[in-house]
Protein backbone atom coordinates (compact mmCIF):
# COMPACT_ATOMS: atom_id res chain seq x y z
CA UNK A 1 0.00 0.00 0.00
CA UNK A 2 1.18 3.46 -0.67
CA UNK A 3 -0.56 6.71 0.18
CA UNK A 4 0.12 9.73 -0.15
CA UNK A 5 -1.37 13.02 1.84
CA UNK A 6 -1.96 16.42 0.42
CA UNK A 7 -3.45 19.37 1.90
CA UNK A 8 -6.72 18.04 1.51
CA UNK A 9 -7.00 14.58 1.47
CA UNK A 10 -5.20 11.46 1.74
CA UNK A 11 -5.02 8.46 -1.28
CA UNK A 12 -4.53 5.37 -0.47
CA UNK A 13 -3.85 3.93 -3.64
CA UNK A 14 -3.52 -0.04 -2.91
CA UNK A 15 -5.31 -1.66 0.37
CA UNK A 16 -3.54 -4.14 2.65
CA UNK A 17 -3.36 -7.98 1.72
CA UNK A 18 -6.53 -9.57 3.41
CA UNK A 19 -5.10 -11.92 4.51
CA UNK A 20 -3.16 -10.27 7.01
CA UNK A 21 -5.44 -7.63 8.11
CA UNK A 22 -8.68 -9.22 7.78
CA UNK A 23 -9.90 -7.87 11.10
CA UNK A 24 -8.89 -4.15 10.40
CA UNK A 25 -10.73 -1.24 8.52
CA UNK A 26 -9.12 -0.61 5.28
CA UNK A 27 -9.76 2.61 2.94
CA UNK A 28 -10.61 4.54 5.77
CA UNK A 29 -11.56 8.26 4.97
CA UNK A 30 -10.50 9.74 8.06
CA UNK A 31 -8.12 12.62 6.65
CA UNK A 32 -10.59 13.51 4.17
CA UNK A 33 -11.35 17.02 5.20
CA UNK A 34 -13.25 18.01 1.97
CA UNK A 35 -15.64 14.90 1.33
CA UNK A 36 -17.44 16.40 -1.45
CA UNK A 37 -13.88 17.21 -3.43
CA UNK A 38 -13.81 15.59 -6.84
CA UNK A 39 -10.17 13.97 -6.88
CA UNK A 40 -7.17 13.16 -9.52
CA UNK A 41 -6.00 10.59 -8.28
CA UNK A 42 -2.44 10.32 -8.82
CA UNK A 43 -0.89 7.32 -10.12
CA UNK A 44 1.13 5.28 -7.90
CA UNK A 45 2.19 1.86 -8.63
CA UNK A 46 4.44 -1.40 -8.50
CA UNK A 47 7.12 -1.73 -11.36
CA UNK A 48 4.96 -5.26 -11.30
CA UNK A 49 2.54 -3.31 -14.09
CA UNK A 50 5.55 -1.93 -15.66
CA UNK A 51 5.86 -1.97 -19.46
CA UNK A 52 8.91 -4.36 -20.31
CA UNK A 53 10.97 -1.09 -21.49
CA UNK A 54 15.25 -1.23 -21.95
CA UNK A 55 15.03 1.79 -19.78
CA UNK A 56 15.28 -0.09 -16.88
CA UNK A 57 18.42 -2.22 -16.69
CA UNK A 58 18.61 -5.58 -15.24
CA UNK A 59 21.60 -4.34 -12.64
CA UNK A 60 19.18 -2.36 -10.65
CA UNK A 61 16.88 -5.23 -10.90
CA UNK A 62 16.57 -5.71 -7.20
CA UNK A 63 16.83 -2.20 -6.10
CA UNK A 64 13.51 -1.23 -8.23
CA UNK A 65 11.44 -4.40 -7.91
CA UNK A 66 9.18 -2.20 -6.73
CA UNK A 67 9.17 1.63 -7.71
CA UNK A 68 7.53 4.53 -5.63
CA UNK A 69 6.70 6.59 -8.74
CA UNK A 70 4.93 9.80 -7.21
CA UNK A 71 2.40 11.84 -9.29
CA UNK A 72 2.89 13.60 -12.49
CA UNK A 73 5.58 10.78 -13.46
CA UNK A 74 3.90 8.68 -16.73
CA UNK A 75 5.07 5.14 -16.58
CA UNK A 76 6.26 5.31 -19.60
CA UNK A 77 8.71 8.11 -19.21
CA UNK A 78 10.49 6.37 -16.74
CA UNK A 79 14.40 6.20 -16.73
CA UNK A 80 17.08 5.03 -14.97
CA UNK A 81 18.42 8.34 -13.83
CA UNK A 82 15.06 9.15 -12.38
CA UNK A 83 15.50 6.53 -9.50
CA UNK A 84 17.35 7.80 -6.83
CA UNK A 85 20.30 5.88 -6.26
CA UNK A 86 20.22 3.20 -3.17
CA UNK A 87 16.46 2.79 -3.39
CA UNK A 88 13.03 2.08 -4.93
CA UNK A 89 12.11 6.12 -5.45
CA UNK A 90 11.51 7.71 -8.69
CA UNK A 91 12.01 11.48 -8.33
CA UNK A 92 9.07 13.54 -10.02
CA UNK A 93 8.31 16.88 -10.85
CA UNK A 94 7.17 18.09 -7.22
CA UNK A 95 10.67 17.45 -5.95
CA UNK A 96 12.13 20.96 -5.65
CA UNK A 97 14.68 23.18 -3.40
CA UNK A 98 15.54 20.46 -0.76
CA UNK A 99 18.23 21.69 1.49
CA UNK A 100 18.04 22.91 5.01
CA UNK A 101 19.91 26.43 5.33
CA UNK A 102 17.71 26.92 8.82
CA UNK A 103 16.70 25.47 11.68
CA UNK A 104 15.25 26.11 15.10
CA UNK A 105 14.00 24.10 17.99
CA UNK A 106 10.69 25.24 18.47
CA UNK A 107 9.15 23.25 21.33
CA UNK A 108 8.51 19.73 23.43
CA UNK A 109 4.79 18.44 23.49
CA UNK A 110 3.76 15.64 25.02
CA UNK A 111 0.38 15.48 23.60
CA UNK A 112 -0.55 16.10 19.43
CA UNK A 113 -2.81 18.97 20.47
CA UNK A 114 -0.06 20.57 22.10
CA UNK A 115 2.17 20.52 18.89
CA UNK A 116 2.41 23.56 16.54
CA UNK A 117 -1.05 25.16 15.58
CA UNK A 118 0.55 26.83 12.24
CA UNK A 119 -0.61 24.39 9.80
CA UNK A 120 2.81 24.24 8.33
CA UNK A 121 3.86 20.80 6.91
CA UNK A 122 5.70 18.46 8.86
CA UNK A 123 7.92 15.03 8.27
CA UNK A 124 8.05 12.99 11.83
CA UNK A 125 10.96 10.51 12.16
CA UNK A 126 10.65 7.03 14.05
CA UNK A 127 12.66 4.67 15.25
CA UNK A 128 13.80 1.98 17.79
CA UNK A 129 15.60 3.62 20.32
CA UNK A 130 19.64 3.30 19.09
CA UNK A 131 18.52 2.95 15.44
CA UNK A 132 20.41 6.27 14.50
CA UNK A 133 18.02 9.22 14.88
CA UNK A 134 19.48 11.35 16.31
CA UNK A 135 22.41 11.04 14.49
CA UNK A 136 20.36 10.98 11.04
CA UNK A 137 18.64 14.29 11.80
CA UNK A 138 22.04 15.98 12.48
CA UNK A 139 22.98 14.65 9.37
CA UNK A 140 19.80 15.76 7.80
CA UNK A 141 20.64 19.18 8.76
CA UNK A 142 24.39 19.29 9.44
CA UNK A 143 24.73 20.28 13.30
CA UNK A 144 25.71 18.29 15.72
CA UNK A 145 23.54 20.00 19.03
CA UNK A 146 19.97 20.03 17.04
CA UNK A 147 18.75 16.35 17.86
CA UNK A 148 20.14 16.30 21.05
CA UNK A 149 17.66 18.47 22.59
CA UNK A 150 15.53 15.17 22.48
CA UNK A 151 17.99 13.36 24.11
CA UNK A 152 18.23 15.61 27.17
CA UNK A 153 16.34 14.04 30.37
CA UNK A 154 12.67 14.42 30.79
CA UNK A 155 12.55 15.62 26.72
CA UNK A 156 12.81 11.73 25.34
CA UNK A 157 9.16 10.81 25.90
CA UNK A 158 8.05 14.15 23.99
CA UNK A 159 7.18 15.32 20.54
CA UNK A 160 10.26 17.91 19.29
CA UNK A 161 9.40 20.43 16.59
CA UNK A 162 12.21 22.01 14.69
CA UNK A 163 10.99 24.29 12.04
CA UNK A 164 13.04 24.00 9.13
CA UNK A 165 14.02 26.94 6.13
CA UNK A 166 10.97 28.70 8.46
CA UNK A 167 8.48 26.52 6.17
CA UNK A 168 8.10 23.27 7.15
CA UNK A 169 9.13 20.98 10.87
CA UNK A 170 11.19 18.27 11.20
CA UNK A 171 9.03 16.14 13.90
CA UNK A 172 11.56 13.44 16.63
CA UNK A 173 9.07 10.77 17.50
CA UNK A 174 10.23 9.10 21.02
CA UNK A 175 12.24 6.14 20.25
CA UNK A 176 10.51 2.64 20.67
CA UNK A 177 11.48 -0.12 21.94
CA UNK A 178 13.55 0.70 25.27
CA UNK A 179 15.35 -2.04 26.34
CA UNK A 180 15.60 -0.23 29.47
CA UNK A 181 12.10 1.30 30.52
CA UNK A 182 9.83 -0.67 32.64
CA UNK A 183 6.55 -2.20 30.77
CA UNK A 184 4.66 1.22 31.56
CA UNK A 185 6.96 3.72 30.20
CA UNK A 186 6.46 1.52 26.49
CA UNK A 187 2.55 1.47 26.85
CA UNK A 188 3.11 4.93 27.54
CA UNK A 189 4.88 5.09 23.98
CA UNK A 190 2.16 3.80 22.21
CA UNK A 191 -0.49 5.98 23.83
CA UNK A 192 0.76 9.15 22.86
CA UNK A 193 2.58 8.02 19.72
CA UNK A 194 0.10 6.84 18.16
CA UNK A 195 -2.37 9.81 19.53
CA UNK A 196 -0.16 11.84 16.97
CA UNK A 197 -0.60 9.97 14.33
CA UNK A 198 -3.89 9.52 14.49
CA UNK A 199 -4.64 13.07 15.15
CA UNK A 200 -2.02 15.23 13.17
CA UNK A 201 -3.23 16.74 10.35
CA UNK A 202 -0.44 18.28 8.93
CA UNK A 203 1.64 14.98 9.03
CA UNK A 204 3.52 14.55 5.55
CA UNK A 205 5.16 11.12 6.03
CA UNK A 206 6.71 9.40 8.76
CA UNK A 207 10.28 8.30 8.12
CA UNK A 208 9.87 4.50 9.99
CA UNK A 209 13.92 4.07 10.79
CA UNK A 210 15.33 0.20 9.85
CA UNK A 211 18.52 0.08 11.95
CA UNK A 212 20.53 -2.07 8.12
CA UNK A 213 23.25 -3.93 10.46
CA UNK A 214 20.79 -6.03 11.93
CA UNK A 215 18.15 -9.10 10.78
CA UNK A 216 14.51 -7.38 10.28
CA UNK A 217 13.20 -7.03 13.95
CA UNK A 218 9.78 -7.56 15.00
CA UNK A 219 8.95 -4.51 16.42
CA UNK A 220 9.96 -2.73 13.81
CA UNK A 221 7.50 -4.98 11.47
CA UNK A 222 4.72 -4.43 13.74
CA UNK A 223 5.56 -0.87 14.23
CA UNK A 224 5.09 -0.27 9.97
CA UNK A 225 2.28 -2.63 9.96
CA UNK A 226 0.05 -0.49 12.30
CA UNK A 227 1.29 2.70 10.36
CA UNK A 228 0.25 0.75 7.00
CA UNK A 229 -3.21 -0.59 8.84
CA UNK A 230 -4.04 3.35 9.76
CA UNK A 231 -3.14 4.86 6.92
CA UNK A 232 -0.27 7.00 7.73
CA UNK A 233 2.04 7.46 4.69
CA UNK A 234 6.09 6.26 5.73
CA UNK A 235 9.08 5.82 3.93
CA UNK A 236 11.38 3.54 5.23
CA UNK A 237 14.87 4.74 5.97
CA UNK A 238 17.45 2.50 6.24
CA UNK A 239 20.30 3.49 8.60
CA UNK A 240 23.96 2.56 8.90
CA UNK A 241 24.12 0.91 6.04
CA UNK A 242 28.30 1.65 5.69
CA UNK A 243 28.37 -0.96 8.59
CA UNK A 244 30.75 -3.90 7.52
CA UNK A 245 29.13 -7.45 7.91
CA UNK A 246 29.30 -8.75 11.83
CA UNK A 247 31.56 -11.74 12.59
CA UNK A 248 28.37 -13.73 12.50
CA UNK A 249 25.83 -11.54 11.08
CA UNK A 250 24.55 -10.47 7.43
CA UNK A 251 25.47 -7.73 5.49
CA UNK A 252 23.11 -4.20 5.48
CA UNK A 253 21.88 -5.44 1.97
CA UNK A 254 21.02 -8.96 3.22
CA UNK A 255 19.08 -7.70 6.05
CA UNK A 256 17.68 -5.01 4.12
CA UNK A 257 16.33 -7.53 1.58
CA UNK A 258 14.73 -9.55 4.07
CA UNK A 259 12.86 -6.63 5.48
CA UNK A 260 12.02 -6.03 1.99
CA UNK A 261 10.45 -9.40 1.35
CA UNK A 262 8.66 -9.19 4.67
CA UNK A 263 6.97 -6.16 4.24
CA UNK A 264 5.64 -7.66 0.79
CA UNK A 265 4.17 -10.33 2.20
CA UNK A 266 1.74 -7.44 3.87
CA UNK A 267 1.82 -4.44 2.02
CA UNK A 268 0.19 -4.82 -1.55
CA UNK A 269 2.47 -1.70 -2.99
CA UNK A 270 5.84 -1.42 -1.12
CA UNK A 271 6.43 2.22 0.99
CA UNK A 272 9.02 4.19 -0.60
CA UNK A 273 12.68 3.17 0.68
CA UNK A 274 16.25 4.61 0.96
CA UNK A 275 19.68 3.20 2.12
CA UNK A 276 21.55 5.73 4.53
CA UNK A 277 24.54 6.31 6.63
CA UNK A 278 24.93 8.98 8.93
CA UNK A 279 29.04 7.92 9.32
CA UNK A 280 29.52 8.54 5.43
CA UNK A 281 26.43 10.95 4.42
CA UNK A 282 25.38 8.18 2.03
CA UNK A 283 21.57 8.56 0.64
CA UNK A 284 21.96 12.43 2.47
CA UNK A 285 21.26 14.71 -0.33
CA UNK A 286 18.43 12.17 -1.94
CA UNK A 287 16.38 11.51 0.91
CA UNK A 288 16.08 15.31 1.13
CA UNK A 289 15.04 15.35 -2.34
CA UNK A 290 12.48 13.11 -1.59
CA UNK A 291 11.03 14.71 1.24
CA UNK A 292 10.89 17.79 -0.88
CA UNK A 293 8.58 16.00 -3.52
CA UNK A 294 6.29 14.68 -0.30
CA UNK A 295 6.08 18.33 1.17
CA UNK A 296 5.67 20.12 -2.17
CA UNK A 297 2.86 17.22 -3.13
CA UNK A 298 1.37 17.59 0.02
CA UNK A 299 1.18 21.65 -0.51
CA UNK A 300 -0.03 21.92 -3.50
P1 LIG B 1 19.12 7.02 18.51
O1 LIG B 1 19.01 6.41 19.86
O2 LIG B 1 18.18 6.36 17.55
O3 LIG B 1 19.00 8.51 18.48
O4 LIG B 1 20.55 6.61 17.94
P2 LIG B 1 21.91 7.45 17.84
O5 LIG B 1 21.88 8.45 16.72
O6 LIG B 1 22.29 7.98 19.19
O7 LIG B 1 22.93 6.28 17.38
C1 LIG B 1 23.05 5.09 18.13
C2 LIG B 1 24.42 4.49 17.87
O8 LIG B 1 24.55 4.12 16.50
C3 LIG B 1 25.56 5.46 18.13
O9 LIG B 1 26.64 4.73 18.69
C4 LIG B 1 25.92 6.00 16.76
O10 LIG B 1 27.27 6.39 16.65
C5 LIG B 1 25.64 4.78 15.89
N1 LIG B 1 25.23 5.19 14.53
C6 LIG B 1 24.24 6.03 14.22
N2 LIG B 1 24.12 6.17 12.87
C7 LIG B 1 25.11 5.41 12.34
C8 LIG B 1 25.53 5.14 10.98
O11 LIG B 1 24.99 5.64 10.00
N3 LIG B 1 26.57 4.27 10.83
C9 LIG B 1 27.21 3.67 11.89
N4 LIG B 1 28.22 2.86 11.64
N5 LIG B 1 26.83 3.92 13.17
C10 LIG B 1 25.81 4.77 13.39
Amino acid sequence: MVILRCRFLTINLAPLRPSHFQSHKLHTTRFFRTPNLIISTPRITSSSSLPTSRSISDEARFARSVLFIPPGVEIEELKDDMVLPGSNIVIGPFAGHSQIKQVEFVKSSARARDCPKDDLPEIAILGRSNVGKSSLINCLVRKKEVALTSKKPGKTQLINHFLVNKSWYIVDLPGYGFAKVSDAAKTDWSAFTKGYFLNRDTLVCVLLLIDASVPPQKIDLDCANWLGRNNVPMTFVFTKCDKMKAAKGKRPDENIKAFQQIIRENFKQHPPWIMTSSVSGLGRDELLLHMSQLRNYWDQ
